[in-house]
């Protein structure tokens, strides 16, 4: 069966979907826009002049279209920025829409936004993903969930380029998609991470493969429930290519409910020993905690190594899984897929190995900037463990972490930056050890003196960065540089 658009869909389901689903006439009216864009000179505004936004004013330019840039928040780096295109800045307000005959939004902007109104109801609004779609030929894979993104997203481009292929990676992760339209003879295959915020602004973009990893409550800031959030990522489903495929989480009721519900060729992966859908059409995990992929003639079952170092923990493993569904589409040898496998190395700050200092493992996990990604990595890290916890609260409970410290031997906790507070309350009593360290240096220096060999220190904070970093890069940045130099001075 073909892609199904969402306009065919049955009423209960339509109900979700009106703020993203374009209606037919939307449809074509984009798709008369994208032929007049051709001709040089269509007068477009670009809303947002961050890395999407001046990506699509980039590839506009290239096509001959006058741009203006509308943006709300100027600095003399985005207007030099604007300038160097040969763009014109303006503020995001109905006079700037007046004359556009296309406008191109960059994901962080809402589409709810006041000033944009005018041009929402004139139906000419597309995302960039959207935009670079219609100057993009090779296949794309298309990654989203609450979850997982960036790696599952990176793991695949990993496996594709060990196996040959010239793989461009971006969209929500590193350069926008836009760069690819811009060079599109360089690569064969487009592997692209999709936010929400990029999924509710696709109108006639095809993916190949439609993968949606899981869904959890998130950006509730953006959405008014949970289905809403769920729709905006359902319009990836929904984007399906004719010759396309779904990879969908078997064990996600979200993923699996949508994904039934909006029909067409799926195959399903579980991070999990059982599952009918994925034994019978996917791939799962072994016993030993391998995967297993039932090939398409059923037939035969391949077998798929996880225990590289890039794969460490059961989420990975679900991602891995994923990435396996998503490359064999493409029909990359079972063999290859297992090279790529075995020599993806993960991505920096996400349960990041980062050195072993006197037989004691350290880990850079700043990415886990919420309660729940600390507890992910508590279950990830084997042996017993030293928690470094803390920085800026988000307000979500810390009870579950604590109980899964005191499940999988955490013998101290170390606190940092504003939190630590709420942090030494919640564990205080819990686990053998609770210190205020108050930064991540003298948390180090506390961790060297309590770890014995065998034991991992793990920076996994659960909490935002912004009280002590720039963000959570900077974050593990200066952490990893700490361990690396305390390893460097031969202590190792
Ligand atoms: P994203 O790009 O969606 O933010 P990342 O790949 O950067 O995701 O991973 C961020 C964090 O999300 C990880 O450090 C881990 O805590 C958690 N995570 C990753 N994969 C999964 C998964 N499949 N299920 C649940 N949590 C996950």
């Amino acid at each position: 069966m073909g892609s199904r658009d969402s306009y065919t869909l049955d009423s209960d389901i339509r109900d979700l979907l009106p703020r993203f689903a374009p209606s037919m006439e939307a449809t074509a009216r984009v798709a008369s826009i994208r032929v007049r864009l051709e001709r040089a000179d269509m007068q477009t505004v670009v809303v947002g002049a961050g890395k999407s936004g001046l990506a699509a004013a980039a590839l506009l330019r290239s096509k001959g279209a006058r741009v203006v840039v509308a943006e709300d928040r100027v600095t003399p780096e985005n207007a030099a920025h604007v300038a160097a295109l040969g763009a014109d800045l303006a503020a995001i307000e109905p006079a700037t829409f007046e004359t556009a005959e296309l406008v191109v939004l960059s994901p962080g902007v809402p589409r709810n936004k006041p000033g944009l109104q005018p041009a929402i109801d004139r139906q000419i609004v597309v995302g960039e993903i959207e935009l670079a779609s219609w100057f993009i030929q090779v296949p794309m894979i298309g990654i989203t969930g609450t979850n997982g993104k960036s790696t599952t997203t990176a793991l695949v481009a990993h496996i594709l380029k060990e196996a040959g292929r010239r793989v461009f990676a971006g969209g929500n992760l590193g350069e926008p998609l836009s760069r690819l339209a811009m060079r599109p003879d360089d690569f064969d295959i487009a592997v692209v991470e999709l936010s929400s915020y990029q999924l509710e602004s696709i109108v006639d973009a095809r993916f190949e493969v439609a993968c949606w990893l899981n869904l959890t409550p998130d950006h509730l800031e953006r959405y008014r429930d949970i289905d809403q959030y769920a729709a905006a990522k359902e319009r990836l489903l929904a984007r399906r290519a004719a010759n396309g495929v779904a990879v969908l989480n078997a064990k996600d009721p979200y993923c699996s409910d949508r994904g039934i519900r909006l029909g067409g060729p799926i195959r399903w992966f579980a991070g999990e020993t059982k599952s009918k859908l994925a034994q019978t059409m996917g791939t799962l995990l072994s016993e030993s905690g391998d995967a297993l992929r039932a090939s398409e003639d059923k037939d035969e079952i391949e077998h798929y190594t996880l225990s590289g170092a890039g794969l460490i923990g059961a989420h990975n493993k679900a991602n891995a899984c994923a990435a396996i569904e998503c490359v064999r589409h493409f029909e990359i040898d079972p063999a290859l897929v297992n090279r790529g496998l075995s020599t993806f190395r993960g991505l920096p700050h996400r349960i990041e190995a980062v050195g072993t200092i006197d037989g004691v493992r350290y880990y850079n996990d700043s990415k886990a900037t919420n309660v729940d990604s600390a507890i992910i990595a508590i279950l990830a890290v084997s042996g017993p463990k030293i928690l470094i916890a803390g920085g800026k609260d988000k307000g979500a409970p810390w009870a579950p972490l604590v109980e899964a410290a005191v499940a999988q031997d955490v013998k101290a906790v170390l606190t940092v930056g504003e939190a630590a507070p709420i942090v030494e309350a919640a564990f205080s009593g819990r686990v053998p050890r609770v210190v205020h360290c108050g930064d991540i240096h003298r948390a180090f220096e506390e961790a060297r003196r309590l770890a014995v060999a065998g034991d991992a220190v793990l920076l996994s904070p659960g909490c935002a960065s912004f009280d002590q970093f720039k963000n959570f890069e900077h974050r593990g940045d200066v952490f990893r540089a700490i361990v690396q130099a305390a390893a460097g001075r031969g202590t190792a």
